[in-house]
């Protein structure tokens, strides 16, 4: 393939104003799925990237940040996590952490588009070497109509790695998926949604989110904000939606001895992702 040397990727945030980019040295692939367009370049320094419909979704170098974010606090707030359904997660990045938990008995990845998965075992091996874990359970379809089909109390945690509230994702941020999500997770389950930027969407996007998710009957409503430099504003976010108040029954101890390794979850990393940036308090909670 032709290298493109000099050349940079850039994705441009009309609406704010701003624009971020990286140095690409080739275009390892491009290709029009069903679903979106999908584009995968080899960076300078960011190792591979993943672009779905112009949107960076991941790089090797940072993604560490979003999945182990989407998947460590949850199964530690969960008393006792056993079966666990990702809704998108195509890349494989939340089901490789969520399988880092010995007692995780069985997960269902629910990705409306096989091809996400499939560019990932070829540019992101490392992301789907839990993949043949048989744990693992895979099904290819809309992750709106599957949980509509679940049978209720089936899941302890559910959790929804999705594109921007767009397109086939439109409908994983509504009051109605929330109410079938907490038919599937029951009273003790633990619902969590990547929600976006802290800085640019705490007025629009997570403040309904938390309104839904209540109206939905999840009474604790508490987004953890985390770093992520590839994602607009280098500022990201995940929302954690359950009955039990998940500052109390956050599971301290099991995290301090977790017994995997990980890059950017710990204990503390927790504890201080629960700390609520005073804007985000006054616009969520005034
Ligand atoms: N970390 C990424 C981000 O925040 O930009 C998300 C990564 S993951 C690749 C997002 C996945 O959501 C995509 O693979 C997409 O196919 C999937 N998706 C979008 N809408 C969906 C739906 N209705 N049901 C299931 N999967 C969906």
């Amino acid at each position: 393939m032709p290298s493109l040397d000099d050349q940079w990727f850039t994705e441009v945030f009309q609406d704010e104003g701003t624009a971020f980019s990286l140095k690409v040295t080739r275009k390892l692939h491009e290709e029009q799925t069903p679903y979106q367009h999908a584009e995968i370049y080899e960076t300078e320094t960011f190792g591979n990237l993943m672009v779905l419909d112009g949107c960076v979704m991941l790089s090797s170098r940072d993604n560490f940040l979003y999945h182990e974010m989407m998947a460590h606090p949850a199964l530690f707030t969960h008393r006792n996590p056993r079966r666990v359904a990702i809704i998108g997660g195509g890349d494989c990045g939340t089901l490789r952490e969520v399988l880092r938990h010995p007692d995780v008995e069985e997960v269902w990845q629910v990705d409306i588009d096989e091809r996400v998965t499939r560019l990932s075992e070829t540019w992101f091996p490392e992301l789907c070497e839990a993949n043949e874990d048989p744990r693992a359970h895979f099904f290819f379809g809309d992750g709106v109509a599957w949980i509509k089909d679940a049978v209720p109390d089936r899941f302890d945690v559910i959790i929804i790695d999705s594109t921007d509230p767009v397109g086939p994702a439109e409908g994983l941020f509504s009051a109605e998926f929330y109410r079938d999500c907490h038919v599937a997770l029951g009273d003790s389950g633990i619902l969590v949604q990547q929600s976006e930027s802290p800085l640019l969407h705490t007025r629009s996007i997570i403040q309904s989110m938390h309104r839904d998710m209540r109206e939905a009957g999840l009474s604790h409503v508490h987004t953890l904000p985390f770093p992520q430099p590839v994602y607009p504003t280098g500022w990201w976010s995940c929302t954690l939606a359950s009955h039990d108040n998940p500052l109390v029954y956050f599971r301290e101890e099991d995290a301090a001895e977790r017994p995997f390794v990980t890059r950017y979850y710990n204990e503390s990393i927790h504890r201080g992702a629960l700390a609520q940036p005073q804007f985000m308090r006054d616009q969520l909670e005034g």
